[in-house]
């Protein structure tokens, strides 16, 4: 497998592949084993950090069942990841390609077009997973290729039941050959597809695909079809004060009136959801995982010799601010940039400067508490 020297990657470096080994356990750690290292990078989401850790670990039983030539057919189960913009989906991917030491390979569903149209088509994704693996096509047919905003090729409209916007669904159609299973011809160096270019066959079918989307409005489409059912007298339509739905189990025809077709939604059998992250979670991303933002910070300011702290009540500030915007942790960072511009900008060239501390004022004023050395 890859040599990765990210610090996730568990594995052992031999590939379950190079030769027969009967302990698959000295292979592939176990879903515990997977979810604590999760734990390490990915604040909450602890149910999808579950289910992905023995969808993860199945597959890689799978693959080797296949290998071995076992007599019981172990199906594939590519994953679906629902869950709001900026709650973990890519963060979780990329960690359990690192965690496995594969091949990984992301794309961005609407980037995508069918073949022959303008723009990237899906094959280009097998390239990407093909450099990944340093042009090893044997091993980028064990990768992991994670397919953000799968939902973008759904409807377009606001309104929920209208049917499946059509311009979406010719790249659905190609996703689902390549999910299914297909040997596919691949330009190594990407681009599109010339006479006399020379390919790599990629066959597809142990490709684990892990699909993300926010689907945003699905849990009106939950909350539609449990009144549906509760004037039959079973299931219940309530919300909460979010708006969500309670009965929080989306299923599949959910995911079909958001314009996703059953085919494709066929093959991601396993689905994730991912909740909105609260304030709190919002703190610990800024804190907690072991290349936090605020260490990184940290560490940027520790090489000018300048001690940088946060109190409690400005990564509370900070939090807030995120948490407002409604985009997850992903405002995070672009908050502290803007917050730590001019701080860090004047702070190494001043004499003397040892500690600086951002409390919740410095959110307001933009001015952090200094100390310096007395000469
Ligand atoms: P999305 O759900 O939109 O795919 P990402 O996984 O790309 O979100 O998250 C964007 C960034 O926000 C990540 O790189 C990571 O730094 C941070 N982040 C998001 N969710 C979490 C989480 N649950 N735990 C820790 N960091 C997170």
């Amino acid at each position: 497998m890859i040599n990765s020297n990210y610090k996730y990657s568990r594995c052992s470096d031999e590939t379950m592949f190079d030769k027969p080994i009967m302990d698959v356990k000295s292979i592939i750690p176990a879903p515990k084993e997977i979810k604590k290292i999760l734990d390490e990078t990915v604040v909450g989401q602890e149910e999808a950090k579950k289910v992905l850790s023995v969808a993860v670990c199945d597959h890689y039983k799978r693959l080797y069942s296949v290998f071995l030539g076992s007599n019981t057919r172990i199906q594939k189960s590519n994953i679906l990841l629902l869950g709001p913009t900026g709650s973990g989906k890519t963060l979780l991917a990329k960690a359990l390609a690192d965690i496995l030491n594969v091949p990984f390979a992301m794309a961005d569903a609407t980037a995508l077009t069918e073949a022959g149209y303008v723009g990237e088509d899906v094959e280009s994704i097998l390239t990407r997973l093909l450099n990944s693996a340093d042009g090893d096509a044997s091993r980028a047919e064990h990768g992991i290729i994670f397919i953000d905003e799968i939902d973008k090729l759904g409807r377009k409209g606001e309104n929920p039941s209208i049917t499946r916007d059509v311009s979406g669904e010719g790249v659905q159609q190609a996703l689902l050959k390549i999910l299914e299973g297909t040997v596919a011809n691949v330009s190594p160096a990407g681009g599109r597809k010339k006479p006399n270019q020379e390919f790599v066959q990629i066959d597809t079918s142990n490709i684990l695909f892990i699909c993300g989307g926010a689907f945003e409005g699905i849990d009106k489409v939950v909350v539609e079809r449990t009144r549906v059912k509760n004037s039959f007298g079973f299931g219940s339509a309530e919300m909460n004060s979010s708006g969500n739905s309670l009965d929080n189990e989306i299923l599949s025809e959910d995911l079909v009136k958001m314009g996703m077709m059953p085919e494709l939604l066929g093959r991601l059998p396993i689905v994730a959801t991912l909740s909105r992250l609260t304030k709190q979670d919002l703190i610990r991303v800024l804190t907690e995982p072991s290349d936090s933002i605020v260490s990184q910070y940290k560490q940027l300011m520790a090489y000018d010799g300048i001690e940088l702290t946060f109190t409690d009540g400005a990564l509370e500030e900070i939090a807030d601010i995120a948490f407002k915007k409604n985009i997850g942790a992903r405002g995070l960072r672009s908050i502290m940039e803007k917050l730590l511009l001019d701080i860090r900008f004047e702070l190494p060239s001043e004499k003397g400067v040892e500690k600086c501390a951002i409390t919740k004022d410095t959110i307001k004023t933009g001015r952090p508490r200094v100390l310096r050395k007395v000469s």
